[in-house]
């Protein structure tokens, strides 16, 4: 059997009482035979820095490039609010993200049926949604230069971002795309402003070439970033993978996410280029929450957003497809069964903690497994 290298890094916060629910389902998958997980632990963000004085050590850099997959907590809180801007908690995620070269992002929108009236939107148009949104993470708007605000002549100032796209960069998210969707629904729907913005041209131009010449098996469609925001609300099932760029990502997947509910819920991944040699890609896989520093310690964190982001490594990085499916059955299940976190509460549930949730969706886990 495999051993796949799994490096923790729990964080600050709730990071580190999800995490610890992770660890739960890892055991279990090695107790029970069914993988071979050789599980490695680091400090990242504010715990890193008060160790050693830095968001992330080199020796967990290193660990990261090595592991087959990275399972991130959260990083932050008002306790590093004054550390030097370099070494702040929030710089351990962007120095993996970078250094890794995690270049697509991957949010997916699932409504739990038993969370559909949690939806601000109605039950009938979320009850089984299952949307993927890749997010091209490196490029973009965010990072071309130049980036700046200056004061012209007459006093008054002028900001400038710039937004670049190269080939290269749109054809390796496209494929990410279109891979994808070979293992979902077999559908793509390429966001971007084409009409407005010439790296919108070259994107429709480039995912274009990608479909005609990597996956004529897969179903494209072109739609209007702003169009695509509107359907996500009025009839969100129509989607299966959305690939668009990193600013239209962004606000995409946070409205794909409401759909869902809560905060708790939501896990991502990120995966850089594949090794030409193994294939495999370098990935990290995080919830999209931060540190919750209000519900900290408390055993109030919901852990399943960490729990279904281990659920997607199972996927994505291990090729543990029937694995992944079972602990999300067990995450249904468990939510099916009426237990809620804090923030998912509703009327008639029963009110659990972190730990309890936890050893519920494993308890659920071992009985799918036998
Ligand atoms: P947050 O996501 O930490 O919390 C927002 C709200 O949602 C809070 O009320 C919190 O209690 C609640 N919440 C979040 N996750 C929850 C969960 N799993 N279960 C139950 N409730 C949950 O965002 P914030 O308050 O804006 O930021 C807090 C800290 O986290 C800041 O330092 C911020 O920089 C950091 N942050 C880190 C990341 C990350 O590590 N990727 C992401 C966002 C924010």
């Amino acid at each position: 059997m495999t051993t796949y290298n799994l490096l923790l890094l729990p964080g600050d916060g709730i990071g580190v009482e999800t995490i610890a629910e992770v660890e739960r389902i890892v055991d279990f998958f090695n107790k029970s035979g069914t993988a071979k997980f050789a599980t490695d632990t680091d400090l990242v963000g504010g715990a890193a820095y008060d160790k050693h004085g830095v968001a992330i050590t080199d020796a967990a850099m290193a660990k990261a490039q090595n592991a087959d997959a990275v399972i991130f907590g959260a990083v932050g809180g008002p306790k590093w609010a004054d550390v030097p801007y370099a070494v702040r908690p929030e710089a351990g995620l962007l120095r993996l993200r970078k250094d890794l070269g995690l270049f697509a992002n991957l949010r997916p929108a699932i409504c739990y049926p038993a969370l559909a009236d949690a939806s601000s939107l109605k039950r009938e148009l979320v009850e089984g949604l299952d949307i993927m949104i890749v997010r091209e993470l490196t490029g973009g708007v965010y990072f071309g230069e130049p980036k700046e605000i200056v004061t012209q002549e007459n006093g008054e100032k002028r900001a400038i971002d710039t937004q670049i796209y190269t080939t290269s960069e749109i054809e390796r998210i496209a494929k990410v795309a279109f891979d994808l969707a070979r293992k979902r629904g077999n559908k793509v729907h390429s966001a971007e402003k084409h009409n407005v913005m010439r790296t919108g041209v070259l994107w429709k131009e480039v995912v274009t070439a990608v479909h005609k010449s990597y996956a004529p098996d897969v179903k494209l469609e072109h739609i209007l970033a702003d169009n695509c925001a509107m359907q996500l609300v009025r009839n969100p099932k129509q989607f299966d993978v959305i690939v668009t760029d990193n600013l239209f990502g962004d606000v995409l997947s946070d409205e794909a996410a409401m759909a869902t509910g809560s905060l708790g819920m939501l896990p991502s991944a990120s995966l850089g280029a594949a090794d030409p040699k193994t294939g495999k890609r370098k990935a990290l896989y995080e919830p999209v929450h931060g540190s919750a520093p209000d519900i900290a310690g408390k055993n109030l964190a919901n852990p399943i957003a960490t729990i279904a982001s281990f659920g997607m490594a199972l996927r994505y990085s291990f090729d543990m497809g029937a694995e992944a499916d079972m602990l999300d059955k067990a995450i249904a299940g468990v939510l099916a069964a009426g237990l809620r976190t804090g923030d998912i509460m509703q009327p008639g549930m029963t009110k659990v903690g972190t730990a309890e949730m936890g050893g519920a969706i494993l308890d659920e886990l071992k009985k799918l497994a036998a």
